[in-house]
């Protein structure tokens, strides 16, 4: 009962405060499906504002599964261009590629037949089955992550475990306009309960907000552990010149000038040189020097005393700076 208050006084929120967005538009049933393919792949890593010159660009010139899955490469990135994230781009086309071979052209619209498609995980197939399909899933993307956690007020470490707030978003309930749900939810996080000052006064559900009650807004930041790796790093040095080469191997730092290096599962004895940071990895880094005898493609001597004159990854200039320190 208590949900289906909740529900209705969202719903009521959202049909007069909605913003304006060209994906949410009243379009046929297959255009809607296509540009909620489209707009939940940009809005992946992007704010909306960003998105939505992008996404007007994009199916203007793309219009439909179709067309998308027969885009050049070339054209694909400078319609993408600015929006970051190339690797978003590469796996829409393949996503319309197996639509037309796999799925007879149409969007799938159950949970396994997208999971298949690429750069579709969990969220975005929540999204699209709500959003495109208006079944009753929820998409927990942050700004209903922060709705559900202030409301709840959920604090504790494993108060805010993606599983645990998988099993709480039950608290919202369900209605038959599952898609606009889903899209209010979302509104309501980016617009009211803001990650800082949400605007509480304006919001619908302040009556039973727990957080509201206890006036206290802050929010549990989720302690990262960084993941332990481990690195053969190969240093070929000549005249103060070292060897680098552009990493294909890697995903981390992918066509950008590394060391050679090469990585290990779980060494026994491992005694590195070097630990350094880089996004969720703990990159523990042993240093082995060679002589120069071996050919790498795609590779140059890099003058460390120009060090600043280069394009380099932090990465590597850190690798440099310590050579030259040790
Ligand atoms: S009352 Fe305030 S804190 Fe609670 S959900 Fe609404 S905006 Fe967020």
């Amino acid at each position: 009962m208590k949900e289906k208050i909740i529900t209705k006084k969202i719903l009521k929120w959202y049909d007069l405060n909605k913003r304006s967005l060209p994906w949410r538009k009243a379009f046929s049933l297959q255009r809607k499906q296509y540009y909620t393919l489209i707009s939940e792949f940009m809005l992946q890593q992007t704010q909306v504002t960003t998105v939505i010159p992008f996404f007007n660009r994009f199916i203007k010139v793309l219009p439909s599964i179709n067309s998308l899955a027969k885009v050049k490469e070339k054209k694909l990135i400078k319609l993408w261009e600015g929006l970051g994230y190339y690797s978003r781009a590469r796996n829409l086309k393949k996503t319309a590629q197996s639509i037309i071979k796999n799925f007879n052209g149409k969007l799938p619209d159950n949970f396994e037949d997208l999971l298949t498609l690429p750069g579709i995980g969990n969220y975005t197939a929540n999204a699209i089955l709500a959003i495109a399909f208006n079944k009753p899933y929820i998409p927990l993307d942050g700004n209903i992550e922060r709705v559900l956690k202030r409301y709840l007020y959920l604090k504790k470490e494993k108060e805010i475990q993606k599983d645990y707030l998988v099993q709480k978003k039950d608290i919202f309930g369900t209605t038959s306009r599952s898609s606009d749900y889903a899209q209010a939810l979302m509104e309501l996080g980016a617009l009211i309960c803001k990650p800082s000052n949400p605007i509480c006064n304006q919001c619908p559900i302040k009556q039973n907000c727990s957080s509201y009650k206890k006036r206290d807004f802050s929010l549990t930041k989720k302690i990262k552990k960084n993941k332990d790796k481990y690195f053969i790093l190969k240093v070929y040095e000549k005249d103060k010149r070292y060897l680098l080469i552009k990493n294909t191997k890697f995903r981390f730092l992918k066509n950008l000038s590394i060391f050679p290096m090469e990585e290990l599962s779980n060494p026994k004895n491992f005694n590195e040189n070097l630990n350094l940071k880089m996004s969720n990895m703990n990159m523990n880094i042993k240093i082995q020097y060679l002589k120069d005898n071996q050919k790498f493609p795609s590779s140059y001597w890099l003058d460390s005393k120009k060090l600043n004159s280069y394009m380099l990854p932090s990465f590597t200039k850190k690798v440099v700076q310590y050579l030259e320190k040790n």
